[in-house]
């Protein structure tokens, strides 16, 4: 296992990007069809910070659930425990939070590793800026709203931890997930997010401007599109239908982008990212990169950022070393024998082709990079979610009892569905759910806004939350072990 401490405390920003992940699932895809009550996608939020929240419970669940040999020891679990059978709400509900617990590390891992070695290199910005800084510009800038219902399947997930033979107790993984979801409460705090995202801008001017930049490699808004890719595989491996070659989702720079030969080793490198860990010992004998003439090119190679080379990585970064001739094609090949975390092996020759960057003014074909559209967002999106801004309103004026009603809708394509939920956000943190249907809701937009409604908050209540950012989450930012620079 590899146990050197990895820690992110940007609990906003894990639900920031695998909501946005939920929102550009594909059409086709099975789990947009299942994954459409307002519970399920609370339980992917509430997963996307659960393995941080091991951290704040300093309990050792923390650092395991961020890996991928335990992702596999989950997905392992369910699949005794449902038989192929996932239809049932029990098994969504397990499945859903799976998918958040997986993309969590799934997500740090990529922008640990590709987005933080490019900031180390133009600022030198490193997790512990960047991590608390990014969830507070998010917040701050009203990127997100996200405030999931407190409710996730305790039991599943502490039988899968007790499969790896850690000891931990209900307690344990209460006091942490009580701790990290305080932090939520940013989200419902502009004021209190704004005077703490405010140094950031100075402390860290590429990152403070670039965190979100989908055209920045391991940006946050990069993210989801790889995220996506992750539940789809997790979902092919619950049901048995996974191939080896399926491990790989993805590059970065996307094949038909061009190969840059030139400017910061950041531009130079090319990211593959894998749904699931890649034993790293195999790959090195079995990476081979050519020219078009056959030619053999030499490069380095290395692994997430916390990688002794001996582990698991979901990413990899190969830096050629031969100088890349203008406009020449680069084939990069993955070998038979490569070995996955889950015990498959590589049977088929994976291949991944890539032109160097042409000289200046090169008008043929090969010299055109491909334009990566960026995923719609937004209140545009295709539809996970949605949310009306007066039915927010309406429901933020009704009586409840509360002075801070912070809302989530999901209502799914053309039927006005499940529950909304109504948190109230006191330090109790008590929720209360009501149901849409009652509020007689009839219009439907589509897309996966998150927003809130509500009073000002009281000071207590943001004095409380600073309080308590500084006391539980901050203070495991700072808990930073060597860092592994590429
Ligand atoms: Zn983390």
């Amino acid at each position: 296992m590899p146990i050197q401490t990895s820690n992110a405390c940007g609990v906003n920003s894990h639900m920031w990007i695998s909501d946005t992940a939920m929102c550009r699932l594909s059409d086709q895809s099975q789990i947009r069809q299942w994954l459409n009550t307002q519970k399920l996608v609370d339980l992917v939020r509430l997963g996307s910070f659960f393995p941080d929240s091991g951290y704040v419970a300093n309990h050792a669940y923390g650092e395991l659930t961020h890996w991928s040999p335990f992702i596999n020891t989950y997905i392992e679990s369910l699949k005794n425990k449902y038989q192929g059978v996932f239809d049932g709400t029990s098994a969504k509900e397990d499945i859903a939070f799976l998918f958040g617990v997986a993309a969590h590390g799934f997500e740090d891992e990529l922008f640990d590793t590709i987005f933080l070695r490019r900031s180390l290199e133009i600022e030198n910005t490193d997790q512990d800026l960047a991590d608390p800084g990014v969830d507070y510009l998010l917040t701050s800038q009203g990127k997100t709203h996200i405030k999931p219902a407190f409710y996730f399947p305790m039991e599943s997930v502490i039988e899968a931890i007790r499969a790896t033979n850690t000891e931990v107790e209900q307690s344990n993984i209460s006091l942490g997930m009580n701790r990290a979801y305080l932090a939520t409460a940013l989200v419902t705090a502009p004021m209190a997010a704004a005077n703490l995202a405010q140094p950031y801008y100075d402390s860290m001017p590429w990152v403070a401007s670039h965190f979100d930049d989908f055209a920045i490699p391991g940006s946050l808004n990069q993210e989801p599109y790889f995220v996506g890719q992750l539940f789809e595989s997790i979902w092919l491996q619950l049901k048995g239908e996974w191939k080896a070659e399926q491990g790989f989702i993805g590059s970065v720079p996307a094949e038909g982008q061009l190969l840059e030969s030139a400017g910061l080793i950041a531009d130079r490198t090319v990211s593959f990212i894998f749904s699931l860990g890649m034993y790293e010992p195999t790959i090195r004998e079995h990476l081979k990169i050519e020219d078009e003439m056959g030619q053999e090119i030499e490069y380095e190679l290395a692994f997430n950022r916390w990688s002794n080379g001996n582990d698991y990585s979901r990413v990899i970064q190969v830096l050629i070393t031969t100088p890349l001739i203008a406009g020449r094609g680069y084939q990069f090949k993955f070998l038979p024998g490569i070995r996955w975390v889950n015990g498959s092996v590589l049977d088929v020759e994976k291949n991944f082709f890539f032109y160097a960057r042409c000289e200046m003014g090169a008008t043929e074909e090969r010299c055109m990079p491909r334009v990566i559209e960026e995923g719609v967002k937004g209140g545009a999106q295709r539809g996970c979610l949605v949310t009306m801004e007066e039915e927010m309103v309406q429901i933020a004026q009704m009586d409840m009892g509360v002075d801070q009603a912070l809302l989530d809708v999901a209502l799914v394509q053309d039927q006005l569905v499940q529950d909304a939920s109504v948190i109230e956000k006191d330090m109790h943190l008590m929720d209360i759910s009501v149901r849409v249907e009652d509020l007689g809701m009839t219009e439907k937009h589509q897309g996966c806004m998150q927003k809130n409604h509500g009073g000002t908050l009281g000071m207590m209540v943001v004095l409380f939350l600073i309080y308590v950012l500084n006391m539980f989450v901050l203070r495991q930012c700072n808990r930073m072990v060597d860092i592994d620079k590429i």
